[in-house]
């Protein structure tokens, strides 16, 4: 039996005690307040009593004072009857002697038979129910009795001389022998009343009150029976052989008794209501106590499975990643040689598949993530028409292996620049395609993208439309659930999990977004989802087209951002591949890189030499990363040495986890060769840092483009504004380019002032969103290298602004916001200026 089943059992057992108990407790208090009623009814029958023998003796009396007279005067014999009568004309008056010679009213003895007491010197009361009441009172001469005076009162009279009827209404009183025969009858008295007066109850009820009598005057018993709730009284007549007998209904007795009753019978139905509710919240209570218990267990065993699971995720997602690192590193390398254009494409198509694996490596967390809460937006500044060629990269290679056509419209005036997570709306929109190819077996996928902008946001509209099967009406509902998949039969043959919409819609949900579905079963379907993005750039999209070049970024040749030749780099990784990719990827900024497989070989090459930067790998066999780190930090020579986390491990919490434990910074595996550069370029001592030389085979010529001059012997400096880029911001044209070159300069004055203010005023907030500012419009111009200085600066802010940030990394980013801001100055004004001179 669980504890709640046991709590109420014993609350219900509780309340049939207490309920018993009432009972109780009620009869006690009734035969309490019957046993005071008693009492009281006894003293009133005593006061009963009073009255009656006061009223015989109020006949008596003139009768025993004209006997009295009489003994002494014979004679007078008629006077007296005749005073007698006088006196009480209601009594008739008689003389009665031994021969029973009668003079005034006859009598006999035979009518009232205690008459003959008297003429043994008593005073008589007697009773004859027909005839009356006779008092009699001996006439005595010497010592014998001569006469006896008496008087009758007719039946008629006696209730008028003698019953207590005008006692109280309710109070019956018979007057009565010794013996129990009835003298004087209350008024009204009838056969009915001669079986009330036989009734078994009052019997026992009277001989109670007779055995009372023996020590009492008077005695009062309560009865309960046929005839209903009575009290029964009696009480001898004080110098009389009569006695009297009565009763008095109990409901009269205890109107004040009925009161009370019900009082404790309402105070006790309240306390038992009372209780009730005490026991039910008490009972609620432990429920809940034991519910929150049960929960707290359920969640101890959740969140120890959901540890686990990351932890599962967490290994395999490693796992992936490592062969993915080497797949895009090599990648990467082929697309740094000169190839001929059809390979470049297809390296191309690699470096997005590669992105878009591991995106999806990312989703599979993700999902865990939602689940179990955790699932974070990162918004980052990013091209609208980068992620829809990545996306169209992954989905129109399957759509083609469908033999399915695939078309794209873009709205050439969406703003291009956008803010929002990237990742996200690359796998709602990978998600919704995917399912288009899927639950298409012929015709065309086509994907609109449209949108409109309010102030500085705006609301993106994508909807994805096929010819495919369509969905039922009757499932659309069901559509957004977990693992829910439609129409089974039908779609039995293709592959999935039913997960794919349930996240897309939770994502939107969390983006303030919405996605809304028309179908029609049989003829196709349309998804449409609408996406708030803030607009970082007003830059128009312009034609896009399937077809169009890679980006831009792509499509240049790779250019190292610095070259540090001086800068010595220490790589520790125990994957052979992964060191090598590194070390290849840093070639072009010719730092000098030793290799370490192991945490020992680092510490080793860490004893021999001074590095500026470490990559250190976080998971390796023996001595993991962390460890290294922490022993690094006790040699002598680290004091100023980087130190940055190589991880193929991008869950939830790592970046808090490596900064906590000392890392100055880290990169998520697989890196680009430009999250390399950046990264060093950032923490390699600047004094390192040089402009790269342009060597071998210089970008093509751009339209229009002028070039710097160059001589024969030295290469060409590399020029500060690279105009190729500049226009392929303007849809290359040339007018507007020229137009934003002149604004650029213009504005450069106010802002370098508005930069330095924030920072003179600590006003980081301020200072984050103008940098921000410059490090898109010097892209815009087509400035690489003043728009890298904005980044890196702004990514200091950032980490200074960070709220998991220990005050020595604040301490870190300050330092270098600080060293750094007067230099990102002067190369603004010198871009200022070079903008408007060239
Ligand atoms: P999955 O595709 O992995 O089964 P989803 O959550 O992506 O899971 O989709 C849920 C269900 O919705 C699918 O099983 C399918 O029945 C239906 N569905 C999704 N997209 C389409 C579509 N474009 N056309 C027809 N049915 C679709």
């Amino acid at each position: 039996m669980n504890n709640r089943k046991k709590m109420l059992l014993t609350i219900l057992t509780m309340l049939f005690l207490i309920f018993l108990s009432g009972i109780f407790i009620q009869q006690r208090i009734v035969d309490m307040l019957n046993k005071a009623a008693e009492h009281s009814v006894a003293r009133q029958t005593e006061d009963l009593s009073l009255l009656a023998g006061e009223r015989f003796r109020r006949f008596l009396t003139p009768l025993q004072t004209a006997s009295k007279h009489l003994s002494e005067h014979e004679e007078d014999k008629e006077d007296m009857l005749k005073m007698l009568a006088q006196q009480n004309p209601q009594g008739q008056a008689g003389l009665i002697d031994f021969q029973h010679h009668t003079l005034g009213r006859s009598v006999s003895s035979t009518s009232f038979p205690r008459l003959q007491l008297a003429f043994h010197g008593n005073t008589v009361i007697d009773y004859n129910p027909d005839i009356g009441i006779l008092l009699a009172t001996p006439v005595i001469y010497g010592d014998n009795v001569r006469y006896v005076l008496y008087q009758i009162y007719p039946i008629s009279m006696l209730p008028q001389l003698f019953a207590l009827s005008d006692y109280d209404a309710f109070t019956h009183v018979i007057i009565q022998y010794h013996d129990g025969t009835l003298a004087v009858p209350y008024e009204n008295y009838t056969t009915e009343d001669t079986k009330f007066w036989a009734d078994d109850t009052i019997q026992k009820g009277m001989q109670e009150v007779h055995h009372r009598l023996e020590r009492n005057k008077a005695a009062a018993v309560y009865t309960e029976g046929a005839e209903g709730k009575f009290f029964v009284f009696g009480a001898d007549l004080p110098q009389t052989d009569f006695s009297l007998i009565g009763y008095m209904p109990w409901s009269a007795v205890a109107g004040q008794i009925i009161s009370i009753y019900q009082r404790v019978v309402f105070l006790f139905t309240l306390m038992l209501v009372l209780f009730a509710c005490l026991s039910i919240y008490l009972l609620m209570a432990q429920t809940s106590v034991a519910e929150t218990e049960e929960l707290r267990q359920a969640r101890l065993a959740a969140d120890t499975a959901n540890q686990a699971k990351s932890q599962f995720l967490a290994n395999m997602s490693h796992e992936i990643r490592t062969p993915l690192n080497a797949i895009s590193g090599m990648n990467e390398m082929i697309l740094r040689q000169e190839l001929p254009g059809e390979v470049r494409q297809y390296a191309s198509n690699i470096k997005s598949a590669t992105a878009a694996l591991l995106t999806i490596i990312n989703e599979i967390l993700d999902f865990s993530k939602i689940e179990s809460g955790h699932m974070e937006i990162v918004p980052t500044d990013y091209q609208l028409t980068q992620v829809l060629r990545e996306v169209c990269a992954l989905v129109g290679v399957r759509a083609q292996a469908k033999n399915l056509t695939f078309k794209i419209h873009v709205d050439p005036y969406l703003p291009n620049g956008l803010y929002g997570d990237t990742g996200r709306l690359r796998q709602i929109l990978i998600n919704l395609l995917n399912n288009a190819i899927k639950y298409t077996p012929s015709g065309s996928i086509t994907l609109d993208i449209s949108g409109q902008r309010k102030d500085s946001t705006l609301y993106l509209q994508a909807a994805v439309t096929d010819t495919g099967i369509g969905i039922r009406e009757e499932d659309k509902e069901r559509l957004f659930h977990v693992f829910e998949r439609l129409d089974i039969k039908r779609n039995c043959q293709i592959e999935g999990t039913g997960l794919g919409l349930a996240i897309t819609h939770r994502l939107l949900n969390m983006m303030k977004g919405s996605i809304k579905v028309d179908s029609t079963y049989g003829e196709g379907s349309v998804f449409t989802i609408k996406l708030p993005q803030e607009i970082h750039s007003f830059d128009p999209v312009g034609v896009f087209s399937l077809n169009a070049q890679p980006d831009l970024d792509t499509n240049l040749r790779h250019q190292a951002g610095f070259i540090a030749p001086d800068a010595q780099v220490l790589i520790v990784d125990d994957n052979d591949m992964n060191c090598f990719v590194a070390g290849s990827l840093l070639k072009e900024t010719q730092v000098q890189t030793v290799i370490a497989h192991s945490g020992d070989e680092a510490l080793e090459a860490l004893q021999k030499q001074r590095f500026h930067v470490v990559l250190l790998d976080y998971m390796m066999p023996g001595m993991d990363g962390v460890e290294t780190l922490h022993k690094a930090k006790q040699l002598p020579n680290v004091g100023s040495t980087r130190f940055i986390a190589l991880t193929a491990t991008a869950i939830s919490g790592s970046r808090e986890k490596f900064l906590s434990e000392g890392f100055d910074n880290y990169l998520s595996k697989p890196m680009t060769g430009d999250d390399l550069t950046a990264m060093l370029h950032r923490y390699l001592p600047p004094e390192l840092i040089l402009q790269p030389l342009l060597t071998s085979s210089p970008a093509p010529a751009p339209v229009e483009a002028k070039e710097p001059a160059s001589t024969a012997d030295t290469p060409p400096a590399p020029p500060l504004i690279d105009h190729k880029i500049g226009l392929t911001y303007c849809n290359n044209m040339q007018a507007i380019y020229d137009k934003v070159l002149t604004m650029f300069h213009d504005q450069s004055t106010d802002k370098i002032a508005q930069l330095d203010n924030d920072l003179a005023a600590a006003n980081w907030k301020n200072y984050r969103i103008n940098i921000h500012a410059l490090k898109s419009t010097a892209l815009t111009i087509g400035c690489r290298s003043l728009n890298q200085k904005a980044k890196d600066q702004e990514q200091a802010v950032k980490d200074y602004l960070a709220e998991d940030a220990t005050p020595h990394q604040q301490q870190q980013a300050m330092d270098y916001i600080q060293q750094n801001h007067a230099d990102i100055m002067n190369l603004y004004r010198q871009v200022a200026s070079s903008a408007v001179s060239q």
